[in-house]
């Protein structure tokens, strides 16, 4: 091939023509770590805005995989933006270990205190999925249509604030506030928020997002097959286990292509 028609092709394809003299690849940190963690929390984060399911607003974070009594979640900062550099730690009353004047997440209070009561949550999400809000504040519980929403079939509750609080911000500011979202959590996967959004949480960051994720989208097949009319042949919770099992195991083949979504260069 001529060189001006490599010149083409490699500017088609969004190569560089100029000679590489270092590597390209950024470093992988090494699993386990902190550092793992953190990069997972901010691929979740900017799946989740890139679908829809978070956009100005919600979080993503994580249980230090290195000290289990401390979480990691981002600076103030919408989704998209957030990058590896963001990521600060948390102790599980909600107080930064560093905060080095960044400004904190409000309803950091939803992960510290979810952290406090359920040690086998590794994540946490928080989003306001345009999809659920009608479930939040009508009387149909949310219920699961297919099987990789199978989550659902242990069941949906919503916490209402106004319930402990009165009249409020809606916000979830406060230890508190906190304690009264995580016992109506109990030992499910997701709880609703009433007039606000909803909370998913999972065994790692990839089962966090992908049930966040899987709310949203089956909230709106439910609003769609509502609206059809007759009787919905939900999953049975039976079929709501089996399913789950298997969307764990295959995990890592939408979390992949999600990947590959936002960013190109980070798809293995
Ligand atoms: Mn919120």
């Amino acid at each position: 091939m001529a060189f001006t028609s490599r010149v083409l092709l490699a500017v088609c394809l969004g190569l560089s023509v100029l000679p590489q003299t270092r590597a390209q690849t950024p470093a992988v940190p090494p699993a386990g770590t902190d550092a793992a963690i953190n990069e997972e929390i901010v691929i979740g984060s900017r799946i989740l805005a890139e679908f829809g399911v978070l956009d100005g607003f919600g979080h993503v974070s994580a249980r230090s995989p290195t000290n289990p009594n401390h979480f990691l979640m981002s600076r103030s900062l919408a989704p998209a933006l957030v990058s590896a550099d963001d990521i600060m730690e948390f102790d599980l009353d909600g107080n930064a270990v560093d905060a080095r004047g960044r400004s904190l997440f409000l309803e950091r209070f939803i992960h510290s205190e979810i952290y406090k009561a359920r040690p086998d949550v590794m994540s946490v999400v928080h989003t306001h999925s345009p999809g659920v809000i009608p479930f939040g504040v009508s009387q149909v519980p949310l219920r699961p249509m297919f099987h990789n929403a199978a989550f659902l079939a242990a069941g949906a509750p919503v916490w209402d604030i106004r319930k402990d609080f009165g009249e409020t911000d809606m916000l979830v500011r406060d230890p508190s506030r906190g304690k009264s979202l995580v016992q109506m959590l109990g030992d499910k996967s997701v709880v609703l928020m009433r007039g606000h959004g909803d909370v998913t949480v999972g065994p790692s960051v990839k089962m966090a997002v992908f049930r966040a994720y899987y709310t949203d989208v089956n909230a709106k097949l439910q609003s769609q097959a509502i609206a059809l009319g007759g009787d919905i042949n939900y999953l049975t919770p039976g079929e709501g286990i089996k399913a789950d099992a298997i969307n764990f195991a295959v995990i890592d083949r939408i979390w992949n292509l999600w990947k590959m979504r936002i960013a190109p260069s980070l798809a293995k």
